[in-house]
């Protein structure tokens, strides 16, 4: 049983209830190191070691409620912070490690965040934001010995003097738990705070969708600073007692197959642009990987091509199942699952309990079949957002009478299959990292070299989607200032925000109201016709 004693505490349920249900000596996770060197987890330790973080935040005074980040790579003290923090009854947030100085200082200020896990090596970033973010109180560093000041403290030395043992409050449905960042077409990314309610959806789809249970050996690939990692990464195996492997090097095509194979993986979650990337060898070097044990590989963020599944089946002998869901549906909705015959390309059918629709896009009806309009989901499920933080009216109009609008488009078949058409706003999908347009524009224009800045996003075959930039300069138009330029957003932002091309132009065409036409830019950029350009300035 998931929830005892009206105990919804996703910290307690994801440890201590694991070991009452008798799993203290299992192991919850391998941890290997870039360098392939190994750890085991059990779940006692994970019980213990995020009691100590929950003590950490009780004698730094700080309150439930504050919000407090992680700013970590996969390294295992991520895990017992998040659960640690969640079992004090304060909000977890995660910070996807190639994060920028901007982009990390808008998160940390936007959410008016308390505390700040790091390490060593990232602190270097925060460092340079630090004396802009006074309402952060502690930022604690895991690898140090020693406190830097009396705001930047040694977490190691901090676990000397707290105790092992905590006793998490009885934590209501309603009880905030996480917090992700994530961008909309307008506007800074935006908090979408979720509720410790949430693991009753989140198990529910672990089971039902991605096969979970007990004797598992599960490997999800994705960061913990995306919903993915802390939802399907960190709650839904957790919350069931299967033990994960948890590896934190980077992708290599022989690495991962050799990860699979040797750590006997039984199921794996990871992502189309991964996928891709793997489906670049011979046929031949797939085969010298024992595979056996692997029952099903998910997908996740992007659209899953049926060539990767066709792949799959061809030289892993093994089907692919695409999932849907957004960091506000804070776990899967729409899936193809095992027990359910895939139609390669369709996103599959909505998860027991939720109801999709595809609505008009012209008079707000449900669309008739096979015909595009707005992907929609009845609310309400357990994990739906509770609100953008600061911005309850975009929240509100997200909803529609009782629908929820996933800004995604979509059509549903006879057999009521959903099948991914595309965003409907200007919201970029580069190797599932959603990244607004507005964002990347926005970093540009603070170059004092620039003009007017768009970006948009032109289909790639390995990304999915990638980001080019158009911009207008102060007439200092050169190689270098395109270096400068990828350079620059690769820093400030993401990695994963670096254009794959610098277009230095005359003109940025925009509507009379002075919006940018992303629409015409595009045509541009693939030397199609514009269509019609009616309101567009002189250009
Ligand atoms: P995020 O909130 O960052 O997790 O991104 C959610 C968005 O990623 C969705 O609204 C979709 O646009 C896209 N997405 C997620 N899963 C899929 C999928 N299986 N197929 C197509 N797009 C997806």
């Amino acid at each position: 049983m998931l929830i005892k004693n009206n105990q919804y505490n996703i910290g307690h349920i994801c440890s201590t209830l694991q070991c009452e249900k008798g799993f203290s000596e299992k192991v919850a996770f391998k941890f290997i190191t870039s360098k392939f060197q190994e750890k085991f987890y059990t779940f006692k330790e994970l019980d213990s070691y995020s009691n100590q973080v929950a003590n950490i935040l009780q004698i730094l005074d700080i309150n439930k409620g504050d919000i407090v980040f992680t700013f970590l790579s996969k390294i295992p003290e991520q895990f017992f912070i998040f659960l640690g923090v969640l079992k004090y009854e304060a909000i977890i947030g995660t910070l996807f490690p190639n994060f920028g100085e901007e982009a990390l200082y808008d998160r940390l200020s936007d959410s008016k965040a308390k505390v700040l896990f790091t390490k060593k090596s990232l602190y270097k970033k925060i460092a340079k934001i630090e004396d802009r973010l006074t309402q952060l109180k502690y930022i604690l560093i895991v690898d140090i010995d020693e406190d830097i000041s009396g705001k930047v403290l040694s977490y190691k030395k901090l676990l000397n003097h707290v105790s092992d043992k905590f006793v998490s409050e009885i934590t209501s449905p309603e009880t905030p738990s996480v917090l992700h960042y994530t961008s909309g077409s307008t506007g800074k990314p935006k908090g979408v705070l979720h509720l410790h309610k949430a693991i009753l959806m989140i198990n529910q789809t672990a089971g039902e969708i991605l096969q979970l249970n007990g004797e598992e050996k599960y490997w999800c690939t994705a960061d913990q600073g995306w919903i993915t990692g802390t939802s399907y990464g960190i709650i839904g195996p957790w919350s069931m007692g299967v033990t994960q492997l948890h590896f934190e090097g980077t992708f290599n095509m022989e690495n991962y197959m050799r990860l699979l194979s040797s750590e006997k993986i039984t199921i794996w979650y990871t992502a189309p642009t991964l996928l891709r990337m793997l489906m670049n060898g011979e046929d031949d070097f797939y085969k010298q990987f024992d595979l056996s044990n692997l029952k099903y590989i998910f997908s996740v963020g992007e659209p899953l091509n049926p060539e990767i599944i066709n792949w799959s089946r061809r030289v892993l002998n093994k089907d692919t199942y695409d999932t849907w869901f957004q960091t506000e549906t804070g776990a899967i909705m729409i899936a193809n699952r095992p027990g359910m015959a895939i139609k390669p390309g369709s996103m599959g059918k909505p998860v027991t309990s939720i109801k999709g629709e595809i609505i008009s896009k012209s008079d707000l009806r449900e669309e008739k079949i096979n015909t595009p309009g707005y992907l929609c989901l009845k609310k309400d499920w357990p994990s739906m957002f509770k609100t953008y933080l600061k911005n309850p009216e975009i929240y509100e109009n997200k909803f529609k009478g009782d629908h929820y609008f996933t800004g995604d488009e979509a059509k549903m078949d006879e057999d009521g299959y959903f099948w991914f058409i595309g965003r409907s706003d200007d919201v970029i999908n580069t190797a599932g990292h959603l990244i607004s347009p507005f964002e990347i524009e926005s970093a540009l224009l603070e170059l004092p070299e620039v003009l007017e800045a768009a970006a948009i996003a032109v289909p790639d075959p390995i990304l999915f989607e990638a980001i080019v930039v158009f911009i207008k300069t102060r007439g200092n138009d050169s190689e270098e200032l395109k270096l400068k330029i990828r350079l620059y957003l690769s820093n400030k932002l993401s990695t994963v925000a670096t254009p794959k091309e610098v277009i230095l132009t005359e003109n940025i065409p925009k509507t009379k109201s002075g919006k940018i036409m992303r629409r015409v830019l595009k045509a541009i950029y693939s030397g199609q016709d514009a269509g019609d350009i009616s309101t567009m300035e002189e250009f």
